[in-house]
């Protein structure tokens, strides 16, 4: 009897050609992507080995050189052919998502069970040909327990049936029906073969299946970010509803580029995503040899998300080596000067948190929370930490502090060398919370910024400082002028200029009593709005002075054509007096700023020898805790006639 061929000869191209479309689509990360792979390979291969087999049995009786061809080409078929099924279970469980269930040792080893049996049956069949036997002059022919091999993939397919029906919660129709209909093709195949074996339809009917599975099952643009090569964020959140769902114990690594909207804006969106696409890439790398289930997502513009399936694995020495790597890398592609600043936190799931949202806004702000010096933290000690638990509830306690009218205005004293007294006070807001204390406006103003409720607190401070100044004499205590610190959105408002006309009217304050702090990304934000503000705002006789000088990408060429007064040494800046190479930055900047005509305060004095050094460098103002803290009002007055006693013009 004469077989049919063709049916064979096509599933082959057809498996290559799904191949090479799961490598152009760039489906190659994720354990099911790489099982999918696997699966085909071993679909190939026993298409391939199926064609051979026939031929090396076409004539009868079988050559001598045939032998080792029909012998090696039978059990690569037997192999590949049942290897597949037992494969695609796991492929089942990592599609649902259920790997968990699958995770441990044991587990495996119950899955695998059957399989090895299979291969233990094909291993004996050399010697006792229960499977099948090839005899020169009688080919091919079947075994007493050849059956065996067909009840073990009957059972992996009834036990994949089964187990995708019960997933049908975390699985959509569209996905579950050709994941099933995979089995019956095979074992459709199978038995049509069984009946008319001169047809050699059960590769070309896998091969149908397969079809179904790239077209449905494993769409990347469905929970792909293709701009960075991860899974998306909307992947993520349905990812952690599920796991909340079955009650998982997972751990996530979050990795947060805290710089990124600086990054962003320096580099444009483009050649930004392709560096936070390299490091997605080294991410997978390392993680692929740490021999975990994982899968990793991106919420724009700066947070990796990376879900283990396993709770004791140590997240920590994972990413021990992959900071510098980052930065390096980063470094290396980059132009010179930027830096990519990355912080990791591990979190467990369910002992931290169990709350969908909340894990989410877990992982954008965790950063903000680390101090500076620190890489890494657990989720734990952030979360028991007081100043979590003001970031999780900031909505209600500012709706409190704005209905309630809970700000208040502290003043902090300015030394200038020049007059040999203080001669202003930097106004910083206040905000004391009933049920959590004080509350850092480090914190509370950038989530009002976030909210959209900065305005009414930026009124406040402006009507609150302006009253300040109308109720004492400034003259005679030796003050020429407050500064008020202006929030991004403030300097937006086309009618910023006419609030501070009308507030310098009401309270009879001269706008040179009053100093106007921006920072350099509220400059380079907001455009042209602030640029007619600052203009308008100048010809009425109000100053500006620069926020932060030093923290972002600080340039001097732009320093010197913004319309300002001052420029503020940031802390930080102050702070790395300690080195050498710090001194030498702080020397030089104010050297130039006087080149420029402009005045320099130097923020975040705490010691002696700090102010001898600033006063040599010749740096205009000092403002610190080594005078003072920032003072409630009364207190505040309090010190300045103190210590202005004999020095007040
Ligand atoms: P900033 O404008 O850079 O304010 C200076 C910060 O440094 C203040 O923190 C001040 O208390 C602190 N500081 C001053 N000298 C020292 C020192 O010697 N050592 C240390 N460790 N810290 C020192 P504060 O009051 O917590 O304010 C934090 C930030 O919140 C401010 O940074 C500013 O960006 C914002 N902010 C404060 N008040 C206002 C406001 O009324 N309006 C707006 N829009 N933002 C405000
Ligand atoms: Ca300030
Ligand atoms: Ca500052």
């Amino acid at each position: 009897m004469q077989t049919v061929l063709y049916f064979d000869f096509c599933s082959i191209p057809i498996f290559i050609i799904i191949l090479i479309t799961v490598f152009v689509r760039r489906m190659t990360r994720g354990i099911s992507n790489k099982m999918f792979i696997m699966l085909l390979i071993l679909s190939s291969l026993s298409a391939i080995s199926d064609v051979i087999m026939e031929y090396a049995y076409r004539e009868l009786p079988i050559s001598p050189e045939r032998m080792l061809t029909a012998q090696l080409s039978s059990y690569l078929y037997f192999i590949c052919r049942n290897a597949s099924v037992y494969l695609y279970t796991f492929f089942i469980f990592s599609i649902t998502g259920t790997w968990y269930r699958v995770k441990s040792f044991a587990r495996k080893v119950i899955v695998s069970i059957p399989f090895a049996l299979l291969i233990l049956i094909l291993l004996s069949n050399p010697f006792t040909g229960i499977v099948f036997d090839i005899a020169a002059d009688k080919g091919y022919s079947r075994g007493s327990c050849i059956f065996i091999l067909y009840l073990i993939s009957l059972l992996y397919a009834v036990f994949g049936t089964i187990y995708l029906l019960s997933c049908s919660r975390f699985i959509t129709k569209d996905k579950l029906i050709p994941l099933i209909s995979l089995y019956f093709f095979v074992a459709g195949g199978a038995v049509f073969q069984y009946f008319f074996p001169q047809y050699l339809v059960e590769m070309i009917s896998t091969s149908m299946s397969t079809i179904l599975l790239i077209l449905f099952v494993l769409r990347p643009e469905e929970i792909s970010d293709a701009s960075v090569g991860s899974l998306s964020f909307d992947a993520y959140r349905l990812e952690l509803q599920k796991i909340l769902y079955t009650k998982q114990r997972v751990k996530i690594a979050f990795l947060n580029i805290t710089n990124a909207t600086e990054l962003r804006s320096y580099l444009g969106e483009e050649r930004y995503l392709s560096y936070v696409s390299h490091v997605i890439t080294q991410l997978d790398i390392k993680f692929t040899r740490e021999r975990i289930f994982f899968g990793i997502y991106f919420e724009h513009p700066g947070t990796i998300m990376i879900i283990v399936d396993d709770d004791k694995f140590d997240i920590k020495a994972a990413f021990r080596n992959m900071y510098g790597e980052i930065r390096r890398n980063f470094d290396k592609l980059a132009i010179s000067g930027e830096r990519m600043n990355v912080k990791a936190c591990s979190l467990v799931i369910p002992d931290d948190l169990t709350d969908c949202d909340e894990i989410i806004r877990f992982g954008r702000s965790f950063a903000s929370q680390m101090p500076a010096s620190r890489m890494f933290a657990d989720a734990s000690e952030l979360i028991s930490s007081n100043d979590y638990k003001m970031i999780s509830n900031i909505d209600s306690i500012l709706n409190r502090a704005i209905s309630e009218n809970r700000f208040r205005m502290y003043y902090q004293p300015i030394y200038s060398f020049e007059r040999g007294r203080f001669i202003s006070a930097e106004a910083l807001i206040r905000l004391n919370d009933d049920e959590y204390g004080s509350i850092p406006p480090g914190l509370f103003i950038p989530a009002a910024e976030k909210r959209g409720v900065i305005l009414p607190i930026g009124d406040f401070v402006l009507e609150d400082v302006h009253r300040f100044i109308s109720e004492n004499d400034f003259d005679a205590l030796g003050l020429e002028y407050i500064e008020i610190n202006l929030s991004v959105a403030q300097c937006l408002q086309e009618e910023l200029p006419v609030k501070l006309a009308l507030l310098s009217d009401r309270y009879g304050v001269s706008p040179d009593k009053v100093n106007l702090e921006i920072t350099e990304t509220t400059y380079e934000e907001v455009g042209t709005v602030m640029e007619t503000n600052l203009a308008a705002l100048t010809g009425m006789g109000y100053t500006f002075s620069l926020d932060d000088y030093g923290t972002g990408y600080s340039n001097m060429q732009r320093v010197s054509k913004l319309p300002l007064k001052m420029v503020k040494l940031d802390k930080s800046l102050v702070d790395d007096m300690a080195t050498e190479d710090g001194r030498s930055i702080v020397r030089n900047t104010v050297k130039m700023m006087r080149d420029i005509d402009k005045e320099l305060v130097a923020e975040g004095v705490e010691t002696k020898d700090r102010l001898d050094e600033l006063e040599k460098m010749g740096c205009h103002f000092i403002q610190g805790y080594y005078f003072s803290k920032p003072l409630p009002a009364d207190k505040f007055i309090a010190f300045i006639k103190e210590h202005n006693v004999n020095t007040a013009k």
